[in-house]
């Protein structure tokens, strides 16, 4: 059988044949070690700032106390390194595991940390499975209370193939508000709701426009066709984030709203999702021990069979 290209992060001296990977893969869904909960946020659309909500998301849960990571899993279009400054290769440590890089509180690794930017990102279907796998499993990530995961747009390779693979506790959906990118957004929906992951919210992206001039936020186009959708979806919606042109510099410059105008008005509302985003895990956490407890697990049954019984 041929040896597939191995993804460039330099775990191994000696990285294991493809297929050895791809086997691992053939299992049940592996556990990343230290790490409690896997939020994956995701888009029907490019552009539409979903690396903007998980850089911002992550340092306010950073400013917040948490243990936070970010898996740039968009493997075609990274811009994680950039937006968080994190632009150096993955350092190696003593005994030669590769560790994510740490910047504003928030560890990350990306595409971006092994590939020169001008490169052509061209991935194959075993190859984005063995990149991902690396990804999670082969860097020494720090213990984590949340690693969040930057998807590519779309409901392609890369997010079903983290959902076969990979315990996901919640998703984010990211949109704008125009008509086509909510379309997408509510497949993206879907996508989660078939495969049971539960769907944190639906963040409003780039819903309003802040003028600085007078600092008031006028809306870009017709108010709540985002927060209709959440509705119709029975999907929380968790607000608007207006276009600042200034967030586009400071992603630009590696330091996002949340760390370089924490008192904003756009960092305030990135607070308010992470406030969302640690509750929704908190309950998914508490779902979970609820389940490996046979005892709270059997009377949560009896309480629902004896209500529909009624
Ligand atoms: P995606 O990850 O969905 O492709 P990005 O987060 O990369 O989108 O955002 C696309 C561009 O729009 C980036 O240049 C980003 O800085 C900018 N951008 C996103 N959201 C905002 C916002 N709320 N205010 C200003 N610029 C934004």
């Amino acid at each position: 059988m041929s040896r597939l290209p191995a993804f460039p992060i330099p775990v191994k001296a000696d990285p294991a044949p493809a297929e050895e990977a791809l086997a691992r893969h053939a299992e049940p869904q592996v556990a990343v070690a230290g790490i409690e909960d896997i939020v994956l946020v995701a888009s029907g659309k490019g552009g539409v700032g979903k690396s903007t909500v998980t850089v911002n998301l992550a340092c306010a849960l950073a400013r917040a106390g948490k243990r936070v990571g970010i898996l740039d899993a968009d493997l075609y279009g990274p811009s994680i390194t950039r937006m968080m400054g994190t632009d150096r290769a993955l350092p190696v440590d003593d005994e030669g595991r590769t560790l994510p890089v740490e910047n504003h509180g928030v560890w990350t690794v990306s595409v971006g940390n092994v590939l020169p930017p001008e490169a052509a990102l061209v991935w194959k279907g075993p190859l984005v499975t063995q990149a991902l796998t690396q990804m999670f499993h082969d860097i020494a990530w720090p213990e984590l209370d949340i690693l969040l995961v930057d998807l590519p747009p779309g409901t392609g390779d890369v997010p079903l193939t983290i959902l076969e693979q990979i315990p996901v506790s919640g998703a984010l959906l990211v949109t704008t508000p125009q008509k086509l990118s909510i379309v997408d957004a509510a497949r993206g929906i879907a996508l989660f709701h078939d495969l049971d992951i539960p769907v944190f919210g639906l963040v409003e992206n780039m819903s309003s426009y802040i003028c600085p001039c007078c600092g008031e936020a006028q809306a870009l186009f017709p108010d709540g066709v985002a927060a209709a959708l959440a509705r119709r979806k029975s999907v929380k919606f968790l607000g608007g984030i207006p276009l600042d042109p200034e967030g586009q510099l400071f992603a630009d410059g590696g330091t996002p709203l949340v760390v370089s105008r924490p008192q904003g008005a756009v960092a305030q509302h990135f607070v308010a999702v992470a406030a969302e985003v640690v509750s929704a895990v908190e309950r998914e956490r508490a779902f979970r021990a609820r389940d490996s407890d046979e005892q709270l697990r059997a009377e949560h049954e009896a309480f629902w069979e004896n209500l529909l019984g009624d």
